[in-house]
């Protein structure tokens, strides 16, 4: 079966075959953290949680790589306005580095939650300053880089194959975004910044001296160095959210292309946006929804991950509350379907099921086909142990905990705080208070099992 990926650089579909089979060098630009991260960023992890998790099914050996951007990403993406970090310190009376560890447990958390693989390697840009200024020293010395009164820029136009990720409408977009926020100083309005200096008598927390004077990097530099640094010049696949098409990734490349004169990612993959009133999910519009939003409402995260499920990762997905509900309903038939199945796993008879599954993914990640291949399966007369054995396969790639039984655990916002009143009721010795928590758990339709790990409500 041959695996075809969508390649965002030839804008097509091709057979992608690794440099080195079957291992996959993949870089997947992580979070800024500088807030919560919305949904809509999940669901960009989420397809890569796909990704990684179809290469292993079907027999690579991926080895991914995530950065921490916790410095150096600017309120605009023009390389102007503050560092995203010191806003984010500012507006909660912290230092810049309390918020990046405060977002970077409260991101990690999230991603344990949606039950998204850790990466092998999760880097931040901070523990690597010293291969981002050898880098820009690098490019430098190639003549990419000059200087004006705020940092060093790179000069785009001395890379010829400047914008071959962009499209026409990326670069039309930039020139008008350009005339707004333009840096007079700048040669080129694509041309962008490897290194800042801080302003003069500011009180930047994150500065670090380097052969052009004391500042910070810039955001693109610290993926192209880490990605270097931990898969080598050339690697297989680079993912992100369809968003860092036109700079970001753009400029990844111009400068690892030009440092090297190799081809850098020889795959680039995008997720398509989660929309919320038919506009980006973003931070900066307010409007954002995160993945505690969710738990208050009644739903487990796993709810939606399903839900990213229904749409294949290159289509827009609309967010609403009531889809989401449909998402909630389909997941929990499909466990209960799961549980209900009799019989020992068995793999005899279930290789039709498997294979049409596999070629689902085969084919750029189809998660909503994939999905019809499960429920076919489901509604099919295969005995409980052949479906069994099935689900189990594809559990590998969904992660739906569709053999737990207690997920519900955190799917009801009433039930999660009785398990904490009855467990600080247990703390105090105060068991008749505690036998009365757990008697209103279970007239909610739950029982209450003590386990190691604490108590946990189990839906009857
Ligand atoms: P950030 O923390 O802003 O650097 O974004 C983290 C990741 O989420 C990046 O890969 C973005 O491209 C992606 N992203 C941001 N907004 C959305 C959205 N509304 N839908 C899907 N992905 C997004
Ligand atoms: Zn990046």
């Amino acid at each position: 079966m041959v695996l075809r990926l969508y390649n965002s650089l030839s804008r097509a579909k091709e057979d992608f075959a690794p440099l080195c089979a079957p291992q996959v060098g993949l870089y997947t630009c992580g979070p800024t953290v500088y807030n919560y991260q919305h949904v809509g960023n999940y669901r960009t992890y989420i397809f890569e949680d796909v990704l990684v998790r179809s290469l292993k099914l079907l027999g690579y050996a991926p080895n991914r790589v995530m950065n921490i951007t916790d410095v150096g990403h600017l309120t605009s993406q023009g390389d102007e306005g503050e560092d995203k970090m010191e806003v984010g310190a500012a507006r909660e009376g912290k230092t810049a580095w309390e918020i990046a560890q405060f977002y970077t447990d409260a991101f990690l958390a999230d991603c344990r939650a949606l039950n998204l693989l850790a990466p092998d390697t999760l880097c931040r840009a901070t523990d690597h300053i010293q291969e981002q200024i050898a880098l820009v020293r690098c490019l430098e010395a190639k003549g990419f880089v000059y200087k004006i009164s705020d940092g060093l820029y790179f000069d785009t136009a001395k890379f010829p194959d400047y914008g071959k990720l962009m499209t026409r409408g990326h670069l039309e977009g930039l020139k008008s975004g350009a005339r707004v926020e333009a840096n007079a100083e700048k040669k080129h309005i694509t041309d962008f910044a490897l290194w800042k200096f801080s302003p003069a008598g500011s009180k930047r927390q994150m500065e670090w001296n380097s052969p052009w004077g004391k500042g910070f990097p810039g955001w693109h530099i610290e993926c192209s160095a880490m990605a270097m640094r931990f898969l080598g010049e050339t690697f297989d696949i680079h993912c992100g959210g369809i968003d860092h098409v036109p700079v970001h990734h753009t400029n990844e490349i111009a400068q690892s292309e030009g440092a090297t004169g190799r081809p850098f990612a020889r795959f680039w993959m995008h997720s398509e946006f989660l929309l919320m009133n038919q506009a980006k999910m973003a931070k900066s519009s307010g409007g954002f929804i995160k993945l505690s939003d969710l738990k208050d409402k009644g739903f487990s995260p796993l709810d939606y991950r399903y839900h990213c499920f229904t749409a294949h990762y290159r289509k827009q997905l609309d967010f609403t509350w009531e889809t989401l509900e449909g998402s909630k309903t389909s997941r929990r038939r499909l466990r209960d379907a799961a549980l209900a199945l009799a019989g020992e796993p068995s793999q005899l008879n279930c290789a039709e099921y498997s294979s049409r599954f596999k070629e689902a993914l085969s084919d750029d990640l189809n998660m909503p086909a994939a999905m019809a291949v499960v429920w076919d399966a489901l509604k099919s007369d295969l005995p409980g142990g052949a479906k069994k054995a099935f689900l189990e396969e594809a559990e590998a790639v969904l992660a739906l905990d569709l053999f737990k039984k207690d997920i519900e655990k955190t799917a009801d916002p009433k039930v999660a705080k009785l398990l904490v009143a009855r467990d600080d009721a247990r703390k105090r010795k105060d068991f008749p208070q505690a036998d009365r928590i757990r008697q209103e758990i279970e007239a909610a339709g739950y029982s209450v099992e003590d386990g190691k790990d604490g108590a946990k409500a189990i839906k009857k």
